[in-house]
């Protein structure tokens, strides 16, 4: 006997009518594509759950898999046997012994099946005393359980489980739309991208590059942040933006204490019209408040004026620690913190101004047209597909 099944509970249930159709497709959409490399697994769906059928595959790998899907509030391996109460006491028995450090269980009946003609109550009597006689030094305890053997008595069949997982939450990616992630090499932007999928969002990802002043390996630290976020979600296009023209001539053309400001609206007229053409909505960046000069409320204030495009900021409140914990629990962190310099450290000015007024930005802006080298940077876009696997390296067999 062995587990069969993952059992996919799914919650927020706040979700009303046409939605949660879309939500349990979406759902039962991206689970099919994370484990479509185990060829005999099945997703199938039956009143308001969803199963994996491992139809003999290693159950591990698979749930790692699920772990990472959001839109599942938790997970279960579960075994499915006939509706016969000797084959239901044989499975919660195998269910029970699998259970790490059971020292104290409960047998939860529930009879969805009216079918079924023993009733729930009875049901739990008969299984109870089933594990106790056949295991030693395992108490029943209904209270402070260490497992709970959970056994639901179904029309098709029966489902035993013995563990919880938690699953990520959230909303299946593909449920809200798309964004533009602007992805630095940095620690935030990535755990801005994960926070935004994690509501359902999917991304695409544009990184401002400015060789020769930034080298090739950190264009691949970024490519290996867009890998570790597709894990999470769908593969990712990294939309990679040759900057080095643009940002010479900010350099050389604006006063130094406005060159930051006036970049940052580059980047955000850029990736405007990327959005356009690739049909997305919305922007997402890591800026936060409060932590360097052009993240002030004044700064946001002026970048923010060149597009009228909704702006993700999913760290704007959160203190760096909260964001450095998340970036090392979805496995960001150790890329980030590589130190191959990025588009921005390498020209920052000597005093940025940390107040910049519109009514400035747009006077130094007019005395200079940038419209041209603005062009060139969107027409030398190169566009790389990132997927969860060998992605990375693909896309410099693309290079070559
Ligand atoms: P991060 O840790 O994400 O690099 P940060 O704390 O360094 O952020 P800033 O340098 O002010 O903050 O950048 C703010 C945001 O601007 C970043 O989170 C990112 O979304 C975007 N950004 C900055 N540099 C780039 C770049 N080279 N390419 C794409 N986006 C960028
Ligand atoms: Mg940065």
């Amino acid at each position: 006997m062995e587990f069969d099944h993952i059992l996919i509970r799914y919650g927020e249930m706040a979700l009303k009518g046409k939605n949660i159709k879309q939500f349990i497709n979406q759902l039962q959409h991206n689970v099919q594509q994370k484990t479509k490399e185990f060829p005999n697994v099945k997703v199938k769906r039956t009143q308001g759950r969803m199963f994996v059928l491992l139809n003999g595959h290693e159950p591990e790998p698979i749930m790692e898999k699920c772990k990472r899907i959001f839109g599942i509030q938790s997970l279960s391996l579960a075994i499915k046997v006939d509706n016969e109460v000797e084959k239901i006491k044989e499975a919660a028995l195998y269910a029970l012994t699998q259970a790490d450090n059971a020292k104290k269980f409960k047998v939860t009946v529930k009879r969805i099946n009216k079918d079924f003609d023993v009733r729930s109550q009875e049901m739990n009597q008969i299984l109870g005393g089933h594990l106790l006689t056949n295991t030693e030094g395992i108490t029943v305890d209904v209270h402070h359980p260490d497992v709970e053997v959970k056994v639901e008595i179904r029309k098709e069949a029966t489902y035993i489980t013995s563990s919880v997982v938690p699953g990520l939450g959230g909303l299946p990616v593909g449920t809200s739309g798309k964004s533009l992630l602007l992805l630095s090499g940095g620690i935030d932007s990535p755990v801005a991208g994960y926070l935004a999928m994690k509501r359902g969002v999917q991304i695409e990802a544009i990184h401002f590059h400015s060789p020769p002043y930034t080298s090739e390996r950190a264009k691949q630290k970024v490519l290996d942040l867009a890998k570790q976020l597709a894990k999470f979600g769908k593969s990712i296009q990294v939309h990679i933006v040759p900057f080095t023209k643009l940002q010479q001539e900010i350099f050389r053309e604006m006063p130094d204490a406005y060159a930051m400001t006036i970049m940052r609206r580059m980047m955000f007229r850029i990736s405007e019209k990327v959005c356009e053409n690739e049909s997305i909505l919305s922007l997402t960046t890591g800026e936060n408040l409060g932590q360097v000069a052009s993240q002030t409320m004044e700064s946001m204030h002026t970048i923010n004026e060149v597009t009228n495009y909704p702006i993700i900021r999913p760290l704007v409140t959160m203190d760096k620690q909260e964001v450095i914990e998340i970036s090392h629990q979805i496995g960001t962190y150790e890329t980030s913190i590589l130190p191959f310099e990025d588009c921005c450290t390498i020209f920052v000015p000597k005093s940025p101004k940390t107040k910049p007024r519109r009514d400035k930005v747009k006077y130094y802006e007019s005395t200079y047209d940038f419209s041209q080298s603005i062009q060139e940077a969107i027409d030398g876009i190169e566009t790389i597909k990132i997927t969860d696997k060998k992605a990375v390296d693909e896309s410099f067999s693309n290079l070559l």
